[in-house]
């Protein structure tokens, strides 16, 4: 990653710490800045007669934030780098940094996929149209999407998302693909998402019925993951730092799809449950946590709530439990499942092990609104 091209908005960041004269500001940067934070700090300091502490956890998103903490130590400002802000309330000053990238990608890789992608989506539309009397087998042949839900489609857009760096190319990625032929909309999600086509791991909001595949900017396969586990649909990706395209396939959807399906088989005999509760705020689910508590007593199971910051195989496999349920970040129990040495499971998988939903009306990908 080429981090002399991002731009971290430090003019704007010394312009406000001057305004009011702030002595002691705290800089929380995600991990992938990391290693640019001494720089942006030295630079801080130098133009300004502010102190800054470096809130030096590991930082994933904007639902950690570290105010509590910073406030006690006197920090009249947090500078949160490469989120955005979401619905919960910080509690003192907070710069919310959307950092960016000036990568521009040529569109001539991506087109071949989206082509396949929109005939995808037109054919299940045409599907839909068919007035005959189908078996319950045929009918889920014909409608079913990526996670095995029977979704219908009123359109088949394309719906243009990105990550928060790249999310300045929309519009004019908008007007480009819609010159080269397709119908694109830039979906605007719910109280947990900023900007128009944003996505997060936890939330993709934004998806409608009119939304018939997607194309999404950035690098790596964490969103693209979630996006498709979330809508069910095909999604090619693009990346702003390489310029290569690639498609997220639905075989390796079906591998993490047989992957939750084995851990929730694993948990149907388990008797006693350890509740993970995240502690920090955009990811407390007290709740939920409650809820699945509740749920767990109703089949005569044991469930213990247990509040963490952070979650790690080391922090949890040791307590006397058959298996976990995650209230916290969701991404916990789909990325890192394999990390723990018991099944760790989200809450409708939950429900789905103890017979309260079904796997069969499709895969619910657990989101925070
Ligand atoms: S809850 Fe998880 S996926 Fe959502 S913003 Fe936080 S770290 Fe990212």
């Amino acid at each position: 990653m080429d981090l002399d091209r991002h731009d971290f908005k430090l003019d704007e960041l010394i312009g406000r710490i001057q305004e009011n004269d702030h002595r002691l500001v705290a800089l929380q940067v995600p991990e992938g800045l990391k290693m640019q934070a001494l720089e942006m700090m030295d630079e801080i300091e130098t133009a300004s007669s502010a102190k800054v502490v470096l809130a030096a956890d590991p930082c994933y998103g904007a639902c950690d934030l570290v105010h509590d903490k910073m406030q006690m130590m006197g920090v009249e400002l947090v500078a949160h780098m490469g989120h955005s802000q979401m619905n919960i309330e910080s509690g003192m000053p907070t710069q919310f940094i959307d950092v960016t990238y000036d990568g521009d990608p040529d569109l001539a890789p991506v087109i071949p996929m989206l082509n396949k992608h929109l005939a995808i989506a037109k054919g299940r539309m045409e599907n839909q149209n068919v007035d005959d009397d189908l078996s319950e087998e045929e009918a889920k042949e014909r409608f079913m999407d990526a996670v095995g839900r029977m979704t219908p489609l009123k359109d088949t857009k394309l719906g243009l998302v990105g990550s928060i760096q790249h999310l300045h190319l929309l519009p004019d990625f908008h007007d480009r693909l819609e010159k080269a032929g397709y119908d694109v909309t830039i979906p605007m999600g719910g109280a947990r998402l900023t900007f128009p086509g944003q996505v997060l791991g936890c939330n993709y909001s934004g998806d409608d019925d009119t939304i018939g595949h997607y194309l999404f900017l950035g690098s790596g396969d964490f969103h693209p993951i979630g996006l498709v586990l979330h809508t069910g649909k095909p999604l090619a990706m693009l990346d702003p730092y390489s310029g290569d395209a690639i498609e997220m396939s639905f075989e390796r959807i079906e591998r993490i799809l047989r992957q939750r399906s084995g851990l929730i088989m694993s948990s149907m005999d388990a008797n006693r449950f350890g509740i993970l509760i995240g502690e920090k705020p955009g990811q407390m689910r007290r709740t939920l946590a409650l809820r699945m508590k509740r749920l767990l007593e109703k089949h005569g199971k044991k469930g213990y709530l247990l509040a963490l910051e952070h979650v790690g195989p080391e922090l949890i496999d040791f307590y006397p439990v058959d298996a976990f349920v995650n209230t916290a970040c969701p991404r916990i129990a789909i990325d890192d499942a394999v990390r723990y040495a018991k099944p760790l499971i989200t809450p409708y998988e939950l429900e789905v092990a103890l017979g309260e939903k079904k796997w069969e009306m499709g895969y619910q990908f657990d989101e925070i609104p």
